[in-house]
């Protein structure tokens, strides 16, 4: 078998560096954008343990990778997840320059402190809405409490925290300026999301799909927004907003592609790493950690999974149509 140990290359030549780890694709959480009430979960004996989670975020720091986001699902519903993290953050500074999380926040209060002694130190707060009624209507859950205190602990832990939305047309559209300037003003900087149409959900996405063009218009009517030269590695583009002093990101999967510069990997809770977000190319790498020469068969899979990995994804909203892949966002976490 023909593999190499060497940095992760795709035909693109993209160097990929970084790699999101879906550690369940449970939630404590129902957002009506990410999936239905009844969310058919993966059975557990189908997903890897954390000890072969760790194996492979070994495995992947060992070909180049530099930073891991653990996701979900809710990553903080994960049994023993901070075994996990404890884990992997003994390599921050030996290959590995940060280990991060996103998380729908509702745990982050128990774990905020064992986050940061772990090596730890910014997570990214999913929190669309300050209004409780609107927080029950998308997440289905009355949750909005625990997740201010998980924010509130986090930054007393010493966490930078970060917070995104997903703009929803008619839901939290309105509110969206007062939402920046709450953050902004607790020191939180915010990113603002497109909703992606991945896996069925009830009712249709494309209903609230909010261009994030049209956000930026209208915040500009209230606030003067200056582009800002800072990249965090990721698709987001930035603008510093004069009046709040705070940054804010754009990530615009579908009125601006950013695959050019993609540099990331997910793979979901069973393994399976998915070469692109909006694509269906995957490579399995459960049956490569289970095999009688994992090293070997987990070098041949990520060469493959350079090989597959698309130019770009080809997102759009049609109504009435299938979603452009039939995964929800929960399996690959984002
Ligand atoms: N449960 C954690 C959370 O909510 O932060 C981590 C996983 S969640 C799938 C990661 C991010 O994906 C969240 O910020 C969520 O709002 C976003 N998301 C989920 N479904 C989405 C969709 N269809 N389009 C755009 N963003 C989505
Ligand atoms: Fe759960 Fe995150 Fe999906 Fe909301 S967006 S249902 S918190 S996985």
């Amino acid at each position: 078998m023909s593999c190499s140990a060497g940095p992760l290359v795709d035909a693109f030549n993209r160097r990929i560096t970084y790699l999101r780890l879906s550690v369940t694709d449970r939630c404590d959480l129902r957002c009506t954008y990410c999936m239905p009430e009844r969310m058919q979960f993966l059975p557990r004996r189908e997903v890897l343990s954390l000890e072969e989670m760790h194996r492979l975020g070994l495995a992947m720091i060992d070909r180049g990778i530099r930073k891991i986001r653990l996701t979900g699902g809710e990553p903080l519903v994960r049994r023993d997840v901070i075994e996990l993290v404890q884990a992997l953050g003994r390599r921050i500074g030996d290959g590995l320059e940060e280990l991060t999380l996103t998380t729908n926040g509702t745990q982050l209060a128990a774990y905020a402190d064992a986050l940061f002694a772990a090596g730890v130190r910014r997570v990214n707060v999913s929190l669309d809405t300050l209004d409780p009624g609107l927080f029950f209507e998308l997440s289905r859950r009355d949750q909005l409490a625990q997740v201010l205190e998980g924010i509130r602990a986090a930054t007393a832990a010493g966490l930078k925290v970060k917070l995104n939305a997903v703009a929803l047309k008619g839901l939290n559209q309105h509110e969206l300026p007062d939402l920046i300037a709450w953050a902004h003003g607790h020191g939180h900087e915010v990113t603002l999301i497109e909703v992606m149409p991945l896996g069925e959900v009830e009712g249709e996405r494309v209903d609230h799909y909010l261009p994030l063009t049209a956000v930026r218009d209208e915040l500009e009517r209230r606030w003067t927004l200056v582009d800002s030269p800072h990249r965090s590695g990721g698709p987001a583009r930035y603008v510093d907003v004069a009046q709040t002093g705070g940054r804010l990101g754009f990530i615009t999967p579908l009125t601006n592609n950013f695959c050019a510069s993609c540099n990331r990997i997910r793979v979901t809770a069973t393994g399976q790493l998915y070469a692109c977000l909006g694509g269906a190319e995957r490579v399995d790498l459960r049956t490569a950690l289970r095999s009688d020469a994992p090293d070997l068969q987990l070098a041949a899979a990520l060469d493959t999974a350079m090989a597959i990995k698309p130019e770009r994804h080809h997102f759009a909203h049609a109504r009435g149509a299938a979603p452009a892949q039939p995964r929800h966002m929960s399996l690959t976490g984002g």
